[in-house]
């Protein structure tokens, strides 16, 4: 059965888009550590980020990067934290997460609680640019 990522990239389930091309699919955490909280996946399903192809997690990076310089100019914050956990869902991901101190990176901190208005609104700020 796919994932339920690959379900988003399908467009079988709602997501909050940020930025798609032909390998990677962004879009917002729906539990999100802070505004902006995004996610990167590839829309080849493997569950281990690093399982990966070299050239496919380079390609990654480099997509997630776009992501973050996006992040960077819609919502305010000192940096874009990074984060690989993956036990919760078995399909490659990125977070990528605006962040102002070190603590807002503790797993266990609170999660936002974001209306789908403001989540909308968030992903179309970051979306706008995406260059
Ligand atoms: P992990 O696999 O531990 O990196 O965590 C998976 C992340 O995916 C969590 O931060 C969830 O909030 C997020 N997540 C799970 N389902 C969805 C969904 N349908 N839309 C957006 N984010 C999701």
């Amino acid at each position: 059965m796919a994932s339920i990522f690959s379900r988003i990239i399908a467009g079988e389930i709602p997501s909050y888009k940020v930025a798609e091309n032909d390998k990677f699919y962004a879009f917002l955490d729906i539990n999100p550590m802070a505004k902006g909280h995004t996610l990167v996946v590839p829309k080849q399903e493997t569950d281990y980020i690093f399982d990966l192809d070299d050239d496919l997690l380079a390609e990654m990076t480099l997509f997630s990067k776009k992501v973050v310089q996006a992040i960077e100019k819609a919502i305010p914050c000192k940096r874009v934290g990074v984060m690989v956990i993956g036990l919760e869902v078995p399909h490659a991901h990125i977070h990528l997460i605006p962040i102002q101190k070190e603590t807002d990176l503790i797993l266990t901190n609170p999660r936002v609680k974001l209306s789908s208005d403001e989540f909308e609104k968030i992903a179309e700020a970051i979306r706008g640019n995406v260059k």
